[in-house]
């Protein structure tokens, strides 16, 4: 098993060491790993076990992270490995983010780097299990990137301390940060074994102070996680903490790994939240994981004229002006980036 130095750790008594990663701060003893079984003391060292080691690649639309906002139409090299900091009873990626064996193939950076061009990618997304937890291998590839000319994005759980905000900051474009259940803190602890929300909310604010471009989801789950009254307060947070033009998008849940008893978000409920959302004060409120549902589209705040179109991932009409405002009113429309025309919209595996 190879062993790459993690960063963001400190050394206590006892040859023990405190990671500084993730808000879970894990204290390891020597020959101990972490929460996320992929951080490993050796000899009084933090290492990362992960570093390097892809369990997955492959070319997504940057639609799919979702991210609808930000160079829209763009292709991205989408990279994993093993683990996950988090414990989601209903995870759709489970056998990569729960297994305790360290797998992968061997991807370095340079050689992700060389992938994104060879598969006319723009940026590279490190997604799928939780990129906070393999954030050398992350780190050391969004520097590379950035180097000639791609960008880069996280799809999070927003459990990064502020700490690993910073210093990925320099070469973070964008995040995804996907809340479940509305961020209710009794639905974490029951169903992602996380002890406290909070730690996500002030990644949030740290990302926006680094400039950041954000957009955030929640998971609406059936029964358990589909309160209207706590997505009000969570798009009320997002609308006063980083701005009402910032994207949240409602995804519907589909039954998964521990929890396949329950059924998928019914429509009418997604609905409701997004009612709700737009109650709040969001300006660009979606649905997501419902193809052809007229929440896809983006709306002029001001005029309700539609600006974008879209199905699933593909964008299938664009209405805006060339510096991005409403054709109608001239509203702006805060796009970043720019549209891309990349030709196809269905992700495909390298691995
Ligand atoms: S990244 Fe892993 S080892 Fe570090 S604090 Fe989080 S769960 Fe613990
Ligand atoms: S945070 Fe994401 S990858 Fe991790 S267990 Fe939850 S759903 Fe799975």
């Amino acid at each position: 098993m190879s062993l790459h130095e993690a960063m963001l750790y400190e050394k206590t008594k006892e040859n023990k060491v405190k990671c500084c990663l993730c808000a879970r701060n894990c204290f390891i003893s020597e020959g101990g790993t972490g929460f996320c079984f992929v951080r490993k003391n050796e000899g009084g060292k933090l290492f990362s076990l992960v570093y390097a080691k892809a369990i997955s690649a492959g070319v997504d639309p940057l639609a799919k992270k979702p991210l609808s906002h930000f160079n829209p139409g763009a292709l991205v090299m989408s990279i994993a490995t093993v683990g996950c900091n988090f414990r989601c009873q209903f995870c759709d990626n489970w056998m990569i983010s729960q297994g305790k064996e360290i797998k992968g193939r061997n991807f370095p950076p340079e050689e992700v780097v060389k992938a994104t061009r060879d598969n006319g990618c723009q940026g590279i997304s490190y997604t799928y299990t939780e990129p906070t937890i393999f954030f050398e291998y992350a780190y050391d590839t969004a520097r590379l990137a950035r180097q000639v000319g791609f960008f880069n994005t996280f799809v999070t759980n927003g459990y990064m301390t502020p700490e690993a905000v910073k210093t990925i900051a320099p070469y973070l474009d964008a995040a995804t940060v996907d809340f479940k259940g509305g961020a209710d803190p009794e639905f974490y602890k029951s169903f992602s074994s996380v002890p406290s929300v909070i730690p996500i909310f002030e990644a949030l604010k740290e990302m926006k102070r680094n400039n950041i471009h954000i957009e955030i989801t929640n998971l609406v789950v059936p029964k358990t996680g589909d309160s209207i009254e706590k997505v009000k307060q969570l798009a009320t947070w997002i609308r006063d903490a980083l701005g009402k033009d910032t994207p949240f998008h409602l995804l519907r849940y589909h039954p998964d790994y521990q929890q396949t008893t329950t059924t998928a978000t019914p429509i009418e409920t997604l609905e409701k939240t997004y009612v709700a959302a737009k109650d709040a004060g969001l300006s660009y409120v979606y649905i997501g994981n419902v193809p052809g549902h007229p929440c896809e589209n983006t709306y002029c705040p001001n005029c309700n004229e539609q600006v974008i179109k879209r199905y699933s991932f593909e964008i299938t009409k664009w209405n805006l002006t060339k510096d991005m405002r409403c054709p109608v009113c001239g509203q702006e429309i805060p796009i970043k980036g720019r549209l891309y025309a990349s030709g196809h919209s269905y992700p495909y595996a390298l691995f």
